[in-house]
């Protein structure tokens, strides 16, 4: 029986055209070969997945190919580009720096690098994750790549720029890989599915792309598990399944649940997602994303660039963006990623996602904070036009506090400036209008209704402000102070 081979090694790019997602750089290497001015050193850096070793390797094979084609590719038939090919050329040394990291390790390289290429080619180091270098082995290596002899090469890859020291990165010629855009995951992840012959459709791919956060590598591992389970028609659920993560239907189940005020959808969908045996955090980045795309889509419209969605999810994110407001899917946003953290740690995860979701149900009918600051400005406006006569009149017995009140600072600022609670004196009780002095009875009971409006606006006042409090997560401050009653 032949020896399965893994998607990514069986499609590794073998000639620069299959390179995906680095056409800057892949151009600039071929115009190196072109001019023949080639440097001693060159560093690819980048993130998991996204073609570094690849790249140097490729680089190494077409400066050794003996018959490359008019485009600098290489030819993939010569001696050299098989043996590379195969991975047993004696030129093209390949060096994990992970375990040979050592003083010692980089002595031998130091013994070996006078020898010349057995091709007569160039004689090129690869040397994989090379931050993980000692100090000393790096101090080792300096001499030798500052003035290497004649035809010899070191190309290095890591994921960690930064841990190399800066006198290596100095004299190494730097590449900064990019991570993969999904859309060029999936075009990729579209042309093996056609090769392998397997059915698999676009939204299912893009799951896929997803969760590979910009790794090609990543992505065609995790085709590969997905093949391994199915046979014929690979589905979103096929892989939901495979990979443990939800469909983004629950999320649309969310939205529809949000606009319904079935609340009850909090626990319904945290017991699907438990017994299914998800990844409480994969859902909550799941939840982040969905909001993400929410806003995006009410920002910039369903055809943004900034979404990677199937034409079928634009259309179901257009539809959900009509249910939230601006300021809701950004404090949303704001409260999942930190619920993400309350959810890492948190003891009882599962009531934590349920809170979570009872929050995000519960925001369809939050007051946003400024809507509540215009109301009581307007409110304060009403009461400061209250007629002086009502408001100071004797026989009405106005309490003193109520005159003070109404001069009191109002929280104009938005949200952050707001830092202190707002203090709210307290009001006692109106006074019955029976107890009105019975000399000038129209003019009484007008002044009666008059002072009654008052005490309605005031109240309403207290109100508003106690839910801008709330809003604000700051509290009212009573202060009691009975000699004022
Ligand atoms: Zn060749």
């Amino acid at each position: 029986m032949k020896e399965y081979q893994v998607i990514a090694r069986k499609y590794r790019p073998q000639r620069f055209s299959d390179v995906v997602g680095q056409d800057a750089i892949v151009t600039t290497l071929r115009n190196m070969i072109r001019s023949g001015k080639i440097a001693h050193a060159f560093l690819f850096c980048g993130s998991r997945g996204t073609g570094k070793t690849t790249l140097a390797r490729l680089f190494a094979k077409a400066l050794n190919c003996s018959n490359p084609t008019e485009e600098l590719e290489p030819c993939n038939e010569c001696a050299s580009c098989r043996e590379i090919t195969g991975g047993h050329s004696m030129d093209i040394l390949e060096i994990d720096g992970a375990s040979n990291r050592g003083i010692e390790d980089i002595r031998k390289i130091n013994e070996t690098v006078g020898y010349s290429a057995a091709s007569g080619q160039y004689k090129i180091y690869i040397i994989d994750e090379v931050h993980m270098l000692t100090k000393e082995a790096f101090n080792a290596l300096l001499k030798t790549l500052e003035e290497p002899p004649p035809k010899v090469k070191f190309f290095f890859a890591t994921t960690e720029p930064h841990k190399v020291l800066p006198t290596i990165l100095s004299r190494c010629q730097r590449f900064n890989l990019n991570r993969i855009s999904n859309d060029a995951i999936v075009t990729t992840l579209q042309k093996i599915s056609g090769d392998l012959k397997v059915t698999v459709n676009e939204e299912a791919l893009r799951l896929i792309a997803s969760m590979a956060d910009g790794g090609l590598r990543d992505a065609e591992s995790l085709f590969d598990q997905v093949l391994a389970f199915h046979d014929g028609d690979v589905t979103v659920e096929a892989i939901s399944a495979v990979l443990g993560v939800m469909p983004r239907d629950i999320y649309f189940d969310l939205d529809r649940a949000g606009k319904e005020e079935n609340f009850a959808a909090a626990f319904d969908i945290v017991e699907t997602v438990f017994s299914e045996g998800k990844d409480l955090l994969h859902f909550v980045e799941g939840l982040i994303e969905h909001f993400r795309n929410i806003l995006v889509t009410k920002l910039s419209g369903k055809d943004s660039t900034l979404l990677s969605l199937s034409e079928r999810d634009r259309e179901r994110y257009e539809e959900s963006a009509k249910l939230y407001r601006r300021d809701q899917c950004m404090q949303l946003l704001n409260d999942l990623v930190k619920a993400q953290e309350q959810i890492r740690f948190s003891p009882c995860s599962r009531i934590a996602l349920e809170a979570v979701l009872l929050n995000v149900l519960r925001s369809h009918h939050r007051l946003p904070v400024d809507h509540l600051v215009k109301e009581l400005i307007e409110l304060e406006k009403k009461l400061a036009d209250t007629p002086e006569s009502v408001a100071e009149a004797p026989q009405t017995k106005v309490p003193a506090s109520k005159v003070e009140a109404k001069r009191e600072p109002v929280p104009r600022a938005p949200a952050a400036a707001v830092a202190a609670p707002p203090k709210v004196e307290p009001r006692p009780a109106a006074k019955s209008p029976a107890k009105a002095p019975s000399a000038a009875p129209a003019k009484a009971a007008e002044d009666v209704a008059n002072v009654e409006d008052v005490i309605k606006q005031q109240r309403r006042f207290d109100t508003v402000l106690q839910f801008a409090s709330v809003e604000l997560g700051g509290t009212l401050e009573k202060k009691s102070n009975p000699s004022r009653a």
